[in-house]
């Protein structure tokens, strides 16, 4: 890859495995400096180890602490020029048996947070020469989702955040987006596939089966994939993509 995004801070959220570790990939090999947040420490240090990135422990979840973590990036690698709200939690069950408590952890997480997190760059974001705001929504912003309507309603709040974001900053040089995967091979998907197999008694591999059936390709999106899509909607040359939700699934929606 080239380096068309050369000495630009890009911060990504939930930075240290899965989508989030392959878009730093893919960011650092564009050039740019990273900050990584995630609640654990491990999976972040090891990522920013590897690409020389900056690694911040922080709860999304906790607007305080967004604002000191989002400091601490700025003191490490200058003002945000990319934030990639990546940062999930998904969970599942009938509805009928979906706590408060569960659809309170879901919006705070998926949505609230990104609020928050958008919120505490967007000063830098609107300095930049190209500012970028990239939303990790899914397939479940587009269509409802049996047992799973905490997330889907969460997902479907943010592609509402990113759509009024875009309009509201048109006619600035930033722009905001969103990629929508289906099922995606990582380590969120390994918590679908064992609650699939605790819940039905199917084998582990049975219940993968049934998950990536679910993409209709049926194969999982690799995180490489997502990765390239955020990094390329990063790139000075997307400048007039905006607004935009893109979706990775293998042609489910289609
Ligand atoms: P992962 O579980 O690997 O990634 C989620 C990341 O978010 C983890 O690194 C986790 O780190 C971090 N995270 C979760 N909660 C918080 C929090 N409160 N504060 C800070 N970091 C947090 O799975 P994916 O890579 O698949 O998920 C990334 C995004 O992609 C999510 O938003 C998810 O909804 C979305 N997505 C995933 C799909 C899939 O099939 N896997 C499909 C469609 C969308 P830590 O636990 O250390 O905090």
């Amino acid at each position: 890859m080239g380096s068309a995004l050369d000495g630009r801070h890009a911060l990504i959220t939930g930075g240290g495995t899965g989508i989030g570790a392959a878009a730093a990939r893919h960011l650092s090999g564009e050039g740019a400096k990273l900050s990584l947040l995630g609640r654990r420490i491990d999976p972040i240090q090891a990522v920013a180890d590897e690409l020389e990135a900056t690694a911040i422990q922080c709860d999304v979840t906790d607007p305080d602490r967004v604002g000191s973590a989002f400091d601490e990036a700025r003191a490490a690698n200058g003002p945000i020029d990319c934030l990639i709200v990546n940062a999930g939690i998904a969970e599942s069950a009938p509805f009928h048996k979906t706590t408060r408590e569960s659809w309170d952890r879901i919006v705070a997480t998926n949505l609230t947070a990104a609020f928050d997190c958008a919120r505490a760059a967007i000063g830098d974001l609107l300095k930049s020469d190209s500012g970028r705001l990239v939303f990790v929504a899914s397939v479940a912003s587009l269509r409802g989702v049996p047992y799973a309507a905490h997330y889907a309603a969460s997902k479907h709040g943010l592609l509402g955040l990113m759509r009024s974001l875009a309009a509201e900053y048109a006619k600035t040089s930033l722009t905001v987006n969103a990629v929508c995967p289906g099922y995606v091979d990582t380590p969120m998907t390994d918590q679908s596939v064992a609650r699939v197999s605790e819940i039905t008694g199917r084998s582990a591999d049975d219940s993968r089966s049934i998950i990536t059936n679910m993409n209709a390709s049926g194969r999982l999106v690799d995180p490489e994939a997502i990765a390239n899509v955020i990094a390329m909607l990063c790139l000075p040359l997307s400048r007039d993509i905006n607004g935009a939700a893109i979706t990775l699934d293998g042609g489910t929606t289609a």
